[in-house]
């Protein structure tokens, strides 16, 4: 559904969910794209760029909750510009019990009213409901052929009459033959053109035939225009709502969905595709969503809340590096992956074996409280202390708390974005899977 549109959103999203660090650069670059892809659906131009300056005061002024990424924001606050591009309240289809409904279906010629028939038809019918379908185009040649052969198709009654003339007359009969049903569904001729005769048309029909629920039917190739359209039925009628048809693969459909979302006109379903079962609900959150990649609404929801406390509380000390050198680098293979983590890149293992020892003997030479409060070590008589301990050098040992920062910074900035545990975030850079781009972004983000 809404293909281009999808995989434009779905990229935008991946970029930031994969961003390690979002400066206002990133932001922009975000946002820019943001903008570009609902100009491609077919959104307004001023309304498209409105909501991208939105987004940007709204990033750049929300407080952030302790522990939560400023990719979280960016995707929270996007989700909701889109839900409210589109539409934030669900409309439900209410049936009266008791009686026969009356549903008719109104539309420009070739926006898809007969087609929504049957597949609302199926959809009521497979919720139980017993369903009947009217014919009332005694204009298009073929238009009863078409009704009747999807009515037998779905096998629901059908009442039509080729050749009839008045639909009014039509309808009346073809009401009495079905009354037993709960819901009958009136298709119209829609033949005109132009919105202010539709609109006419519909008040007409409607003063003779009193529906219960007219539905206007929208093409949604048609972009924007489907404000004008969906107004104009707004204003005419109160028991009005919408389906938008063509939502599958139209590059305009999101124009046309948030055209007609803007007018405030209850959508309540829309069509994505041709078959029988190509028609669904509209429930904006739940479509966003789906738009995004993301199937569960709940994600969005939770962006925003705390980051469980293992997460943010686990701090970084030497003592966990003293910890990954003595369980993990031990092992054979993780030297080639983390010498250029240590700095000791160009070196046979030997070497690499050796000024790992070293290291560790730097580590082992601290005291349990520098190994948890790496700030003591700013004192210099500490680290004179350790050099002589470990039978290495100052620079060494400045070497080595250097490298301890760095790290420091990188597993914080994972931590943040990715809620990785610290466990996880180290193994990820000893792992030599960031490229260095990505390591450059994570220490600026961090420092
Ligand atoms: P009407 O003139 O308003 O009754 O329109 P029709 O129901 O005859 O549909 C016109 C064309 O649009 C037909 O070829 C349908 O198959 C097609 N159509 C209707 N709804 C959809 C939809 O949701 N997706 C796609 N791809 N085609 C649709
Ligand atoms: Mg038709």
């Amino acid at each position: 559904m809404l293909d281009n549109l999808r995989n434009s959103l779905q990229r935008i999203f991946s970029k930031i969910r994969g961003a390690p660090y979002i400066d206002e650069k990133v932001l922009d670059e975000i946002i820019s794209d943001f903008v570009n892809t609902l100009i491609e659906a077919d959104v307004n131009v001023d309304l498209a760029m409105e909501i991208g300056q939105r987004v940007r005061e709204r990033v750049l002024q929300t407080k952030l909750p302790e522990g939560i990424p400023l990719n979280n924001l960016v995707m929270r606050i996007l989700y909701d510009e889109l839900v409210k591009l589109l539409g934030e309240k669900t409309f439900k289809f209410a049936i009266k019990p008791g009686k026969t409904n009356i549903v008719m279906l109104v539309g420009l010629q070739g926006s898809g009213k007969t087609t929504t028939a049957a597949k609302l038809a199926n959809y009521l019918k497979k919720r139980g409901y017993k369903v009947g379908l009217i014919c009332a185009d005694t204009y298009r040649p073929g238009a009863y052929e078409q009704l009747k052969q999807l009515s037998e198709s779905i096998n629901v009654p059908f009442y039509g009459d080729p050749k009839g003339r008045d639909p009014i007359k039509i309808v009346k009969k073809g009401l009495k033959e079905l009354k037993k049903l709960d819901i009958v569904i009136i298709d119209t001729a829609g033949r005109h053109k132009e919105e202010k005769n539709l609109i006419n048309e519909m008040r007409k029909l409607a003063e003779t035939i009193k529906p219960d629920e007219i539905i206007l039917v929208i093409d949604g190739m048609i972009g924007q225009r489907a404000y004008d359209q969906s107004k104009a039925f707004a204003e005419a009628t109160t028991i009005g709502s919408i389906i938008i048809t063509k939502l599958d693969g139209s590059a305009r459909g999101g124009g046309a969905l948030a055209a007609a979302a803007a007018t405030k006109a209850p959508i309540k379903f829309i069509g994505i595709g041709e078959k029988i079962d190509d028609l669904e609900a509209y429930v904006p959150q739940r479509f966003v969503s789906r738009l995004l990649g993301i199937p569960d609404p709940e994600f969005f929801t939770k962006l925003l809340e705390e980051v469980p406390k293992s997460i943010i509380s686990g701090k970084f000390t030497l003592r966990d590096l003293l910890e990954y050198y003595e369980n993990v680098a031990n092992k054979r293979g993780v030297f080639d992956k983390i010498k250029d983590m240590v700095g000791i890149g160009g070196l046979s293992e030997k070497m690499i074996k050796k000024q790992i020892s070293r290291q560790l003997a730097i580590l082992k030479s601290m005291t349990k409280e520098e190994l948890e409060s790496p700030e003591l070590l700013k004192d210099h008589s500490r680290v004179e202390r350790i050099a002589r301990g470990s039978g290495t050098s100052l620079i060494e040992v400045k070497r080595l708390l250097q490298q301890y920062d760095k790290m420091r910074k990188m597993i914080r900035a994972l931590m943040r974005s990715r809620r990785l545990s610290k466990e996880l975030a180290l193994a990820k850079i000893m792992s030599g899977e960031l490229d260095p781009a990505e390591i450059k972004r994570l220490l600026k983000g961090a420092a």
